[in-house]
């Protein structure tokens, strides 16, 4: 990965900075309106356009790239270095666990000189970080990617639900996947459909803070994965995350039922429509429900790993111009996941575009973007008007996991009919018939 891609730079900054040959971390001069400074490009957060040095004095400076502005490097930066301990060393009376890692904060180190976080740990540097496992299992390590979450795409979900399914293959006793939270519950959305009939865990794992920080909640959230992975009675994909602020207990969600619901807190995740399959307290897996496939080394994994890049989200809002439904079909999506209001709902002045992408074969869904509950569109006649036009309702599944499904349906079959039935059954426990009122879990407790 270049390392101005994810800094932060784009447009006429990124263009000066790449003629310029400058990476973050190097020594720049740049001068504008007859001034010149000097100092270290560092990465840029937020949605402003300039050149950000941070200049001897500690002081960050930013640079608008107007027209009269040149940039020159004059010294190159050096990289942070960081040497992983010697790993620890195996229990062979433990179960077998693979760790991946396809980067994001949980692989992640803060470099102090520029002040930004970088990825920069493999699988088994954070295994010599973390040697605690060596007492919950035997790791094997293994990097997919090095990618902050926000840059995986659906070919990196197939890519990754193929590695994980050769290793299940070679029958280890279960697999942790470190990945960036910002997609995490897409990606475990995505396995879950990709990897059916699973004989032993999956378990995806993240970190808000990285691990170099003291508040890092990295550690003990690959712990309680990697113990889950290698002892829960489950065979599904799961997310492993902190049930609360404080460091006691991880809870274990279910991979099509979970969202990140919070910027930083390290209980961002919660189940939406549901109940966590499991959670692991001092050291122990705790079952929280019956109602999941059970670890069966001897059954036999059905891989799925195929994607359609043809589908498009809309989120209503008022005052959503329709002509954006025609843009998606006109540029030859095959789905459209309508985020609808409410129960289930978008205005009448989209109806006109939603008929024309019917009758164009476009398979067009719904799901509320309300997140909890479940679609009615048999109470108003809005909802009753959008089923006539063959819209389908997606129950209780909220619109980033309904998103990812769409995406799976269309990689498995072309044909509208075949894509809308399997959109209407449950495959991975992403749809129940019935959602149980679950008020005590729709607020975060405790400050963070
Ligand atoms: N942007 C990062 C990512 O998703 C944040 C994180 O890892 O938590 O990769």
């Amino acid at each position: 990965m270049s390392e101005l891609e994810g800094s932060g730079y784009r447009g006429k900054a990124l263009q000066l900075l790449k003629q310029a040959n400058c990476n973050v971390g190097d020594i720049l001069k740049v001068t504008s309106k007859g001034k010149s400074y000097e100092g270290i490009l560092i990465p840029r957060f937020g949605e402003g356009t300039a050149i950000i040095i941070k200049m001897k004095s500690g002081y960050n400076i930013g640079i608008r790239p107007e027209d009269d502005v040149k940039v020159e490097k004059i010294g190159k930066g050096t990289k942070p270095t960081f040497a992983a301990p010697p790993l620890p060393k195996q229990n062979p009376a433990l179960p077998h666990v693979v760790i991946m890692s396809t980067g994001g904060t949980i692989a992640s180190r803060v470099d102090y000189r520029t002040g930004a976080v970088r990825s920069a740990l493999s699988a088994s540097d954070l295994y010599g970080v973390v040697p605690e496992l060596s007492d919950v299992a035997q790791v094997d390590t293994e990097i997919v990617f090095s990618l902050y979450s926000e840059n995986i795409t659906p070919k990196h979900w197939t890519e990754l639900a193929q590695t994980v399914a050769n290793r299940i293959g070679q029958g280890v006793d279960g697999i942790v996947i470190a990945h960036g939270t910002d997609t995490m519950a897409y990606t475990s959305a995505a396995l879950s459909f990709a990897l059916q009939n699973l004989p032993v865990p999956v378990i995806l794992v993240g970190a808000q803070r990285s691990s170099d920080r003291p508040s890092s909640d990295a550690a003990t959230n690959l712990i309680g994965a990697v113990k889950a992975a290698g002892e829960a009675p489950f065979a599904e994909v799961g997310l492993a995350m902190h049930e609360t602020v404080s460091d006691n207990t991880i809870i274990v969600h279910r991979g099509t039922k979970v969202r990140k619901c919070h910027t930083s807190r390290r209980d961002t995740f919660k189940t939406i429509n549901g109940s966590p399959i499991a959670k692991v307290k001092d050291l122990q897996v705790i079952l929280i429900t019956d109602n999941c496939q059970k670890r069966d080394p001897k059954r036999k994994l059905v891989l799925k790993p195929n994607f359609s890049d043809k589908v498009a989200l809309v989120k209503f809002h008022p005052g959503l111009d329709p002509a954006v439904i025609d843009f998606y079909v006109d540029r030859g999506m095959k789905g459209i996941l309508l985020e609808g209001s409410g129960l289930g709902h978008v205005s009448k002045y989209c109806f006109d575009a939603i008929k024309r992408a019917s009758a164009k074969g476009v398979v067009v869904a719904l799901a509320s973007q309300c997140i909890w509950g479940r679609v009615d569109m048999n109470v108003y006649d809005t909802g009753r008007d959008l089923l006539s036009f063959g819209v389908v309702p997606l129950e209780d599944i909220f619109p980033e996991t309904g998103l990812v499904k769409l995406m799976w349906v269309l990689g498995q079959t072309s044909d509208a009919k075949e894509a809308i039935a399997l959109l209407q059954t449950n495959i991975v426990g992403e749809l129940t018939s019935r959602t149980l009122p679950q008020e005590d879990k729709l607020h975060f407790e405790g400050s963070q």
